[in-house]
C-alpha cells in the first residue's frame, strides 16, 4: 500500500463544484469560495483541515488547472446575477503557494459581476516583487492569519521551526503601501495566545491594517474538528468568545466585529442541488480523495455544465484503491450540504 501522498492536477474533464478540497464553494450568497489548492507548506497545530507535511491522515492533494477554474468562476457568477460578487481564494491549504496566483487573481477580477478578490493566506512565501504583482492584477484584500507577534511562539503554533512572523509583518505593511487592504485573522487559544491577541489589536491598529474600512482585526474562535488537529485547551462558549471580544474593544478602543450587512455580505443564489441525499449514482472514480478512506469519483453523465455538474467524495476502505480506481461504481449519496457530495460504496 502505497503510504505517501499523491498530487492529484485537475483539469477541465474534473467538475469544479462537489468538493470541500477543491474548485468552488457557494454557500448562497455573494461570496464564492475558490480552492485552487490543498497544499500547505506550515503544519498549524490547531489547523482544522489537517494540512500540511505533519497531516497524519491525507493521502492526496490537489491542485486546479486556472484556466479549469476561472471557466467555472465564470459560469457560477454568471448564475448569480449579481454585480457584487466577491471572490474570496481560500481552501484546505496555503492559496499563496499556488504558482498561477497572478493568473487566477487577473481572471477573477476580469469577470463581469465581481467588483472584490480577496485571499486568506499566512503571507509569508509571497515577497514585496509578489504583493506589487498582485496589487495591478487588482487584489483588493488579504485575510491574514497570524495568532502571535512572538516569534518563538509563531513558530511552535505554526508548527515549523523556519516560520518567520516578523516577515510577515513586514509583508502586511508592504501590501497596505500597494493599496491591498489587510486584516489579521488569528486563532484565539484560551490559555496559550490571549495576551498575544491583544498584542496582535494594537499593531493591526497601529499599522493601518483594515484601512478605517474594516476592523484591523477578526478574532477567529478556536474550534476542534473532527478530522483537524487539536489542541488541549478550553472551548470557550460562543457568548463568552463575543463578551470578551466586546470587552476588547471597549478597553483597546479598537472595533473587532462587523456584521454581515457592512461587509456586503448578502444572500444571491445558491447553486442547484442535482442529486438528493439516499439517491443512487453513477460515479467514476477517478483518484484518492483528501484523507485516507476518501476516493474523488466523477457523477456520470455529465451534462458539461458547471452549474449541474458534480464531483463527489465517496468513502471506502482504503484497500479497494486498485479496484476502485479508473472503475465506474454506484454510489448513495449520504450528504450533500451546500453541495459539497459524500456518498458510499454500495456493493451488491
Ligand atoms: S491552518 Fe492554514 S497555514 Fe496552518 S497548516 Fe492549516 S492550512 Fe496550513
Amino acid at each position: 500500500m502505497e503510504r505517501r501522498r499523491v498530487v492529484v492536477k485537475v483539469g477541465d474533464e474534473v467538475p469544479q463544484v462537489g468538493t470541500l478540497a477543491f474548485g468552488i464553494v457557494d454557500r448562497g450568497t455573494n461570496v464564492i469560495e475558490v480552492r485552487p489548492t490543498s497544499l500547505c507548506p506550515l503544519s498549524c497545530i490547531y489547523c482544522s483541515v489537517n494540512a500540511g507535511p505533519r497531516s497524519r491522515n491525507r493521502w492526496a492533494e490537489f491542485t486546479v488547472e486556472p484556466g479549469t477554474l476561472l471557466g467555472a468562476l465564470e459560469d457560477v457568477v454568471r448564475f448569480k446575477g449579481v454585480n457584487d460578487v466577491e471572490v474570496h481564494i481560500d481552501g484546505m491549504g496555503e492559496p499563496g503557494v499556488y504558482p498561477h496566483l497572478t493568473e487566477l487573481i487577473k481572471g477573477a477580477k476580469s469577470i463581469r459581476g465581481v467588483s472584490v478578490v480577496s485571499m486568506q493566506t499566512r503571507l509569508y512565501m509571497l515577497t514585496e516583487d509578489k504583493l506589487r504583482e498582485l496589487a495591478n492584477v487588482g487584489l483588493d484584500r488579504i485575510n491574514l492569519s497570524i495568532d502571535t507577534l512572538n516569534p518563538e511562539r509563531a513558530r511552535y503554533l505554526s508548527g515549523t521551526s523556519w516560520y518567520d512572523v516578523k516577515r510577515v509583518m513586514e509583508l502586511a505593511r508592504t501590501a497596505l503601501d500597494l493599496g491591498i487592504n489587510v486584516i489579521a485573522s488569528p486563532v484565539w487559544l484560551p490559555g496559550i495566545n490571549d495576551e498575544d491577541v491583544r498584542e496582535l489589536i494594537t499593531w493591526a491598529r497601529n499599522a493601518g491594517l483594515g484601512m478605517g474600512k474594516l476592523p484591523p482585526v477578526l478574532i477567529q474562535k478556536y474550534i476542534p474538528h473532527k478530522r483537524g488537529r487539536k489542541v488541549k485547551v478550553r472551548v470557550m462558549p460562543w457568548g463568552e468568545f463575543w463578551r470578551e471580544l466586546r470587552r476588547w474593544e471597549v478597553e483597546l478602543g479598537v472595533r473587532l466585529t462587523m456584521s454581515n450587512e457592512e461587509m456586503n455580505i448578502h444572500k444571491a443564489p445558491e447553486l442547484p442541488r442535482p442529486f438528493k441525499v439516499n439517491e443512487e449514482v453513477k460515479v467514476h472514480i477517478i483518484s484518492r480523495g483528501l484523507i485516507r478512506g476518501e476516493f474523488l469519483g466523477v457523477v456520470k453523465p455529465l451534462r458539461n455544465d458547471v452549474v449541474y455538474d458534480r464531483v463527489i467524495t465517496v468513502v471506502a476502505k482504503p484497500e479497494l484503491e486498485e479496484l476502485l480506481i479508473n472503475s465506474t461504481v454506484r454510489v448513495r449519496v449520504i450528504e450533500n450540504d451546500h453541495n459539497i457530495y459524500i456518498g458510499e460504496l454500495i456493493i451488491k
